[in-house]
């Protein structure tokens, strides 16, 4: 939660960036993109924000937590931003898909990665594999009933559950390859040729493999940024299961802190504390 957190507020500005180049049909440069890699640049600015990736995140763990409906939970938090406006680039909250189905009442079908950005509390929530799993397709069909998302939302849960377990990366990657997508990337290549897209299939397995090539958090999530696309949502899910293996860094902890809806201390304090303690023990690998 808290890694999906710190990438989605760390990749908003550069979600927005990307967005743009889209839509001019150019694509960032190399030395652009990599810019972020220097840990001199902040991971948090006064353009940054807490968007969607967050708020739905901490839907979902309300949910799991409090023992609350999916559905429910995600059109309360879902309809409360909504009542915000447009954010400070003067966009809507949501995709336009999900907000039809917010207001709407219809069964959801969308393959977009809006399915795996949320889900990261049942990777740290549940106690077996099986309930992962079963938790994950709960969560996900309300508005993702679509087997491209069922699939990509339950390869996040299951990685972070996999990782906080102690799984180490390789074998991680092979679990992730022998039953859900393959992990075959070069970063250097995403970062010359990937572009924006919002579709589970075609972003989750990236930001998987963004995890599985860092050193410590904070390079997993300077990574993800680095290889463009739909930049918030693809650390948030990298944050996520970087948070499983490595725990999160207080400072960035207290970075984020002040971008957060007030609202959502409560569901985080529920499972972090009051002091925040139980996000900042590493699983079981010291930050290199
Ligand atoms: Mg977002």
């Amino acid at each position: 939660m808290y890694g999906a957190i710190i990438g989605d507020v760390a990749g908003s500005y550069y979600e927005i960036l990307e967005a743009r180049a889209r839509k001019n049909k150019q694509i960032r440069s190399y030395m652009e993109k990599t810019m972020i890699l220097d840990k001199n640049i902040p991971l948090f600015t006064e353009k940054s924000s807490c968007t969607d990736d967050s708020i739905l995140t901490i839907a979902i763990m309300d949910a799991k937590l409090n023992n609350k409906d999916y559905k429910e939970t995600l059109k309360e938090y879902g309809l409360r931003e909504l009542e915000l406006g447009k954010d400070i680039y003067n966009r809507g909250r949501f995709g336009k898909g999900f907000v039809k189905w917010l207001t709407g009442d219809y069964e959801g079908d969308s393959y977009g990665n809006g399915c795996a950005m949320r889900i990261s509390s049942i990777g740290f929530l549940c106690n077996s594999l099986e309930e992962v799993k079963e938790e994950s397709y709960k969560a996900t069909i309300p508005s993702h009933n679509h087997e491209e998302s069922i699939k990509c939302a339950e390869a996040v849960a299951v990685s972070i559950f996999l990782l906080r377990s102690g799984l180490p990366k390789e074998k991680l990657k092979e679990y992730i390859e022998n039953n859900y997508f393959k992990l075959d990337y070069d970063l250097d290549d995403l970062r010359l040729n990937y572009l924006f897209t919002s579709r589970a299939i075609d972003s989750v397995p990236q930001a998987i493999y963004c995890f599985l090539e860092s050193k410590n958090f904070e390079n997993a999530i300077r990574i993800s940024l680095s290889i463009g696309g739909d930049s918030d949502t693809i650390a948030a899910i990298t944050g996520a299961l970087a948070e499983a293996y490595y725990g999160v860094p207080e400072d960035l902890i207290e970075k984020v802190n002040p971008y957060l809806r007030d609202y959502m201390n409560p569901v985080l304090e529920k499972y972090y504390g009051k002091n925040k303690k139980k996000v900042l023990e590493a699983k079981h690998v010291k930050e290199s």
